[in-house]
C-alpha cells in the first residue's frame, strides 16, 4: 500500500497562493516519483480568514491542523488588515498556530548559495561556503514570561517590565532539539547566552551542559550573544548548528539571514512535542508585489524540503527538492528579487514550471 500523508496547507495572503501554488505542484511530482500519496486540506489564516469568519485564527483551522502529519504556510497580512485592533490582526492568527500547535522550536538554516553570492551584503571571503542552523526557542523566555506590563508607583512614576525566565524543561527540550539536529549535520552546536550578566542565561548554560553528556559526539561551545553577533559578521563559517532562547534567537536568526542576502530564498521549520510541524517562509506576504507573478516561490520550496527532512522523515526527497533548486538557478533562472545580469528573467510560475521540468528530468 502507499504510504499516505496528510498534509493542511495554508496559503494566507498576499503572495501567498501564487507561492503555495508552486509547493504543491512540487509535492505532487515527488509523490508520483516516490510512490507517495498526499491528501491535502486547504485552511483560512490570516486577513483572509478575517475576511470570511471575523477571527485569524478559526478553530476549524487549528483542527483540521492537528488532525495532520505536517502543516505548510505561506505568509499572512497585508495593508487591509494593518489598522485593526492587535487581538484581530493577522499576525495574531500566526502567533496562535504556534502556542495552538505547541511549536516550541524554531528552525532556521542560513545558507549561502552559490550562485547568489553577490546578494549578500558582506565580502565574499567571508561568506562563501556559510551553511549554519539557528535553532530558536519560540514559546518561552522573556516574550512570554509573567510579571510584565507597565506600573505606576504611588508617586506617579511609570515603570515598564518584562520578565526573562526559562524552566529547566523548556531549556532540556530545546537543546535536545538542537543537540539532535547538530547530529544529523556537523556535530557541532554553540550555545548563546548572557550568562556574564544574567542569572537565567547561568540557568541555560548549566542545563544545556547538562544535556551535552547525552551526546558525546556534538561539540558544544557557549557564547556570549554579543560575542556571536560580532563572530556571525566577522566569520560565519565557524558556525554549524547555534540554539539560542527565544529573545536572542529572533535577534541572531534575522542577523543570520541577512548574511544569504535574498529574503526571498529562506525556508523555516516549526517543531513542537509530537511530529506535527509548521514549515514556512521567512519572508511575509509581499503586498506590494501580491498578485502580478512576481513572487519567488523558492523560499516556499525550500520549506517543502524542509518539511520532508524535518516533518515527514524523508532525508532524501528533501535533498532532491534542494538540488532542483540549485539546478534552476545553475541554468541562470532569476525571479525579480534575486535577479542579476545576463540572467533570465521568469515569474512565480515559470519558475515552478522549470522546477518540476527539473524534478522529473
Ligand atoms: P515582506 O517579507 O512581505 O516583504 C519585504 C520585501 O521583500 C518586499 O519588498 C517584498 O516584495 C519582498 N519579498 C518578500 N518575499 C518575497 C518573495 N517571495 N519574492 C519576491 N519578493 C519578496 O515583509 P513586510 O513588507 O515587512 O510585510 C508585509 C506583510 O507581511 C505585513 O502584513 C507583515 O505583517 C506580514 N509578515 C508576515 C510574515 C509571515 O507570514 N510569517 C512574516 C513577516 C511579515
Amino acid at each position: 500500500m502507499k504510504q499516505k500523508y496528510r498534509i493542511t496547507l495554508l496559503p494566507g495572503d498576499g503572495i501567498g497562493p501564487e507561492i503555495m501554488a508552486v509547493a504543491v505542484a512540487v509535492i505532487n511530482s515527488i509523490g508520483t516519483q516516490f510512490d507517495l500519496e498526499f491528501d491535502f486540506k486547504e485552511a483560512l489564516v490570516g486577513g483572509s480568514a478575517i475576511d470570511e469568519t471575523g477571527e485569524p485564527l478559526p478553530a476549524e483551522t487549528l483542527k483540521i491542523c492537528r488532525e495532520s502529519d505536517a502543516v505548510l504556510l505561506a505568509a499572512i497580512g497585508g495593508y487591509k488588515w494593518d489598522n485593526l485592533p492587535r487581538q484581530q490582526r493577522p499576525e495574531t492568527g500566526l502567533l496562535g498556530l504556534r502556542a495552538g500547535l505547541e511549536l516550541f522550536a524554531n528552525l532556521r538554516p542560513a545558507k549561502i548559495i552559490p550562485q547568489l553570492l553577490e546578494a549578500s551584503p558582506l565580502k565574499r571571503e567571508i561568506v562563501e561556503g556559510v551553511d549554519l542552523m539557528v535553532v530558536r526557542e519560540l514559546t518561552g523566555g522573556i516574550y512570554f514570561g509573567q510579571p510584565k506590563g507597565v506600573f505606576s508607583d504611588e508617586q506617579g512614576s511609570k515603570r515598564g517590565f518584562n520578565t526573562m525566565v526559562y524552566s529547566d524543561l523548556e531549556v532540556d527540550r530545546i537543546a535536545k532539539v538542537a543537540f539532535e539536529i547538530a547530529t544529523k549535520r556537523n556535530g557541532k552546536l554553540c550555545s548563546i547566552d548572557k550568562a556574564n550578566v544574567l542569572d537565567v542565561s547561568q540557568f541555560w548554560r548549566d542545563r544545556v551542559n547538562l544535556i551535552a553528556t547525552n551526546y558525546p559526539n556534538v561539540e558544544l561551545s557557549h557564547l556570549y550573544v554579543d560575542n556571536a553577533a560580532m563572530q556571525l559578521v566577522q566569520s560565519p563559517r565557524q558556525f554549524d548548528t547555534i540554539v539560542a532562547g527565544n529573545l536572542f534567537g529572533d535577534i541572531l536568526s534575522d542577523l543570520a539571514a541577512v548574511l544569504t542576502g535574498s529574503i526571498g530564498m529562506l525556508p523555516s521549520a516549526s517543531l513542537g512535542i509530537s511530529n506535527l510541524g509548521l514549515f514556512e517562509p521567512v519572508h511575509g506576504s509581499a503586498p506590494d508585489i501580491a498578485g502580478m507573478d512576481k513572487a519567488n516561490p523558492l523560499a516556499q520550496v525550500l520549506s517543502v524540503a524542509m518539511m520532508f527532512r524535518y516533518g515527514l522523515n524523508q532525508p532524501e526527497i528533501a535533498t532532491k527538492i534542494e538540488s532542483a533548486v540549485n539546478d534552476v538557478l545553475d541554468y541562470g533562472y532569476r525571479t525579480g528579487d534575486i535577479m542579476s545580469q545576463g540572467m533570465n528573467l521568469v515569474g512565480c510560475q515559470e519558475m515552478g514550471e522549470l522546477l518540476i521540468k527539473t524534478l522529473e528530468s
